[in-house]
């Protein structure tokens, strides 16, 4: 998920490193408080407890589903190859 919002960019929100956990602005309550658990890629929002996976998330920021599963699918492989290249 942390993947996600960096390739986002400007265009997700906000988000930083609080004591080791990646968390970011939630989309349903605006509240700081969405925190991305690492075990299972979905972030829980502390203040209005909402669930957001990926796909939630760039549904939330205006794509559609199947628009939402393919830059998904692009973005996770091009995650993967830049690691594979740096073994
Ligand atoms: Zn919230």
């Amino acid at each position: 998920m942390q993947v996600t919002i960096g390739q986002l960019g400007r265009q997700g929100p906000v988000s930083n490193q609080f004591e080791g956990y990646f968390r970011f602005i939630c989309l349903e309550c605006g509240e700081f408080r969405a925190t991305v658990n690492p075990h299972n890629n979905l972030a829980h929002c502390f203040s209005c407890g909402r669930h957001f996976n990926n796909i939630d998330l760039l549904m939330a920021l205006g794509y559609d589903f199947p628009s939402a599963v393919e830059v998904l699918e692009q973005w996770l492989r091009s995650h993967r190859e830049h690691h594979a290249s740096n073994v």
